[in-house]
């Protein structure tokens, strides 16, 4: 399977979400990591067909998705960041008219639906009205109506937004067991999302694509710039003149702080092996938030 986005530029009026974009997808798991107005939502809608590029085109096994819309829907599940539910329908009844959408059997949309409903813990919810449910709920909703008909693309814009970390890992863990065969591409600036099951990370900002490879390889590239620094609490702001901190703890009065910097910082410190949430700070910087 092959999905490409070929040198794609998309405008808001002035602004340039994508500025001569390219990427290719083909089976595996792939975060899409950037800060807020990096253009992820922008290049998930694009590939969900919900918007359509000013420039360039999209392909999935060489034909443009837009030439051969009917046919790439049936390949894709998506789960846009700005949702569109509908309120008075129930949990159950949303996702069963979501599947008819699909033209999907109705029996085995009945029996994926238990499935999904107990996977993402929301069999309680099933008969609850949409608009009664939690931004939590609401969330795996959305998730379980993208993965209905078992999709061979899976596209998730920022889908454990408004989880707490138990729902997070949970639904981390469902799409990591989704992984056989498929491309799945999960936007967000949030690195724990895709830390551990993406296979490959894309590092996007300003439109533009600035990194790509597997986690592995980009916490390598910042081999000798990451330091464990141990000092006591009142030091905590010197440190921060010799770079970013990435992460700190507290431990018998001694701060431990996590320095990303070209050099070894003049306190008690060790060189230590980047993470993915340095190597989002380091290519972020003052974005990052
Ligand atoms: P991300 O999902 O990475 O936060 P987006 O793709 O949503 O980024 O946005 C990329 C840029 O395009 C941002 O600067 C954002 O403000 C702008 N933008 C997004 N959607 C619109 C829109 N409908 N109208 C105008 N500007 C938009
Ligand atoms: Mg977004």
């Amino acid at each position: 399977m092959k999905l490409e986005l070929k040198d794609i530029t998309k405008n808001y009026g002035k602004k340039k979400a994508l500025d001569h974009f390219s990427a290719s997808f083909s089976e595996g798991i792939y975060g899409i990591l950037g800060p807020n107005g990096a253009g992820k939502s922008t290049m998930m809608n694009l590939l969900c067909c919900l918007l359509r590029p000013d420039e360039g085109e999209i392909l999935f096994e060489g034909k443009d998705i837009h030439s051969e819309k009917k046919e790439y829907l049936r390949h894709i599940g998506c789960m846009p960041q700005v949702q569109t539910l509908y309120p008075e329908f129930t949990v159950r009844e949303f996702l069963l008219y979501m599947a008819t959408l699909r033209e999907m059997d109705r029996r085995k949309a009945s029996e994926r639906i238990d499935e999904l409903l107990s996977t993402l813990s929301l069999k309680d919810a099933e008969h609850k009205r949409i608009k009664a449910c939690s931004g939590g709920m609401k969330q795996r909703v959305l998730l379980a109506q993208a993965l209905l008909d078992d999709p061979e693309i899976i596209l998730l814009d920022e889908p454990t937004a408004g989880l707490d970390p138990k729902q997070r890992i949970a639904v981390r863990n469902l799409i990591a067991s989704l992984a056989v065969n498929k491309i799945i591409l999960i936007a967000t600036h949030i690195v724990p999302d895709i830390e551990m099951i993406a296979s490959e990370c894309l590092l996007m900002n300003h439109g533009n694509l600035i990194r790509r490879g597997t986690q592995d390889h980009l916490c390598r590239e910042l081999e000798g710039e990451v330091f464990l620094v141990k000092t006591p609490p009142d030091q905590i702001r010197e440190i921060s003149r010799y770079g970013l901190i990435s992460g700190m703890s507290l431990y018998d009065g001694i701060v431990s702080s996590r320095l990303i910097s070209k050099q070894k910082p003049p306190f008690d410190s060790e060189m230590i092996r980047a993470s993915m949430e340095d190597v989002y700070l380091y290519w972020f910087g003052e974005d990052a938030v």
